[in-house]
């Protein structure tokens, strides 16, 4: 297969894009996407500074290596979980990352806060990927609030987004529905949110990691077992096989037809949020999840 674009030999087919690029092109494409979608969705204008969450993985790390690229002012931020064998190798990843572009980096250990995750499972009766995915967009949030960053982004792709949507349809959880995008504007306490990578699949994203020599965090999280979403991602890449393009469409024409409907729904019949008593986190009840948990958790330990 020759390069669509140069004509010489191409080292990635791209069935999707009716494409196939050498390595050189392929960065270019990559770029290009990135661009698209951040023109396209006016995610963030230039200037703005941008807080980047990396988790040590391929698709954290390419999103701040594009954007650093791109001249942009990206602060790194690390959430450190305190789980054994796992987050110890990924903050040492994103630190040489950061170390390397020369680039700002914030790191937040949960175990300050009380919420070191293997204290946290032990403590909660819910599967621990919900429970650390809370825990981690309230740190987000208030790194981002804190600092006075125009917008937190976030190296979600396309298989993260649609395998979500498909997550979220498949209950019909209208809250969710409404709240799903790839910008989610500043509002009642909540940061402005990004995903520069909604355009780009996890074998592209993983493609440009590769390329451009970035050294990722590839062990999965002790914890990862039993998680669903892998399952949803190969449901769609099967499905991509069979039809290339379907999983942009999907989401794509969520966001232009169904997105609207449900925000609309959500509106008249969504809880009002007011600030947790607690820590002014934004909320539906009078103490946020997070502070329910750190409540949690702390009783357990005193038990233990
Ligand atoms: Fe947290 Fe689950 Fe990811 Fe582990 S796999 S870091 S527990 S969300
Ligand atoms: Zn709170």
């Amino acid at each position: 297969m020759k390069c669509s674009r140069c004509r010489i030999e191409a080292e990635v087919a791209l069935p999707s894009h009716h494409a196939g690029f050498c390595r050189d092109c392929f960065g270019l494409f990559f770029t290009r996407q990135v661009e698209r979608a951040v023109k396209d969705h006016a995610m963030f204008a230039p200037g703005d500074r941008i807080l980047v969450a990396l988790s040590g993985g391929k698709d954290s790390l390419a999103l701040f290596h594009q954007l650093h690229a791109l001249g942009l002012d990206v602060t790194g931020l690390h959430v450190d979980l305190g789980i054994p064998d796992s987050s110890g190798p990924s903050r040492a990843a994103v630190e040489r990352f950061c170390r390397a572009l020369g680039a700002p980096l914030e790191v937040v250990e949960t175990a300050a806060m009380g919420l070191a995750i293997p204290d946290v499972r032990r403590a909660v009766n819910r599967p621990i990927c919900a429970v650390c995915g809370k825990i981690k967009r309230y740190v987000f949030n208030r790194t981002a609030i804190e600092g006075g960053f125009d917008c937190l982004a976030t190296g979600h792709n396309l298989d993260d987004e649609a395998g979500r949507l498909l997550a979220n349809t498949l209950r019909w959880d209208v809250a969710y529905l409404s709240d799903q995008g790839p910008v989610l504007p500043a509002r009642n306490g909540f940061a402005r949110k990004v995903k520069p990578l909604c355009r780009l699949t996890e074998f592209e994203t993983a493609c440009y990691a590769f390329f451009q020599g970035i050294e990722v965090h590839m062990a999965p999280c002790p914890y990862s077992r039993g998680a669903s979403f892998p399952v949803r991602k190969a449901l769609l890449n099967r499905l991509e096989e069979t039809s290339p393009g379907s999983k942009l469409a999907f989401y794509n024409e969520f966001l232009r037809r169904g997105r609207p409907a449900f925000q609309m729904l959500e509106q008249e019949q969504g809880a009002p949020l007011a600030p947790c008593g607690e820590c002014g986190y934004p909320t539906s009840a009078g103490m946020c999840g997070v502070c329910r948990l750190r409540g949690q958790v702390a009783e357990h330990l005193a038990g233990r």
